[in-house]
């Protein structure tokens, strides 16, 4: 917790609006983290990746052109304060940029460590189940936003929208909803507001 200070520190110090990405594994995490920074094309972004094996993640952010950091965690489970500490040396972010931080997939543990960032955000897939927040409360109680995912697959399975909404709210009643779909760009325009928002009041 030490070391999420510093970083929290660090990062209000540059002006840097770090975000936390948490989610199952599956969730499109790493879909949406490409189409956001498309969408956001000239603006200064960072970011790491954390999985327990593989580069794969990285490369695919590596193609749209911001500097990534992939973080390999062997056996561990999260992403804690020191690797992020250590990621952004080695990134050396500028001023008023925006850190991205794509958390190992997993519902339960990552939402234990502060990292130092400004706001998580919890992903949240229709393929998943309305049921998760009641399942997995603490990822959803210590999220500020909470993003729908893969909604053009709505039609074709049994997620309803108001009762997932319901459950969460009852575990995190300031949990905020966008609902969207990395894949079709629906719902981008009220996600990239928010970042843009947020981004503006964090500094
Ligand atoms: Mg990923
Ligand atoms: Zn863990």
């Amino acid at each position: 917790n030490l070391l999420a200070q510093r970083n929290r520190g660090y990062f209000e110090a540059k002006g840097i609006t770090a975000l936390n990405l948490v989610s199952s594994p599956g969730s499109g995490k790493t879909t949406l983290l490409e189409r956001t920074i498309r969408s956001l094309k000239g603006k200064n972004i960072n970011v790491i990746e954390g999985d327990q094996q593989t580069s794969l993640d990285a490369d695919r952010i590596q193609a749209t052109g911001v500097p990534v950091l992939q973080i390999n965690t062997g056996n561990g489970c999260h992403l804690d304060a020191g690797m992020i500490n250590k990621a952004v040396k080695a990134l050396d972010p500028g001023q008023n940029s925006l850190m991205l931080i794509e958390n190992v997939g997993n519902l339960v543990c990552p939402a234990l460590f502060d990292l130092g960032e400004a706001f998580r955000v919890v992903i949240m897939s229709v393929t998943e189940g309305e049921d998760k927040p009641l399942k997995y409360p603490n990822m959803f109680q210590s999220a500020h936003l909470c993003l729908i995912n893969k909604t053009d697959l709505l039609p074709h399975v049994d997620f309803d929208l108001e009762n997932f909404k319901n459950y969460a709210a009852r575990v995190n009643p300031h949990l905020l909803f966008i609902s969207l779909s990395a894949k079709t760009g629906a719902g981008f325009e009220e996600w990239l507001g928010w970042l843009d928002q947020s981004s503006h009041s964090h500094n």
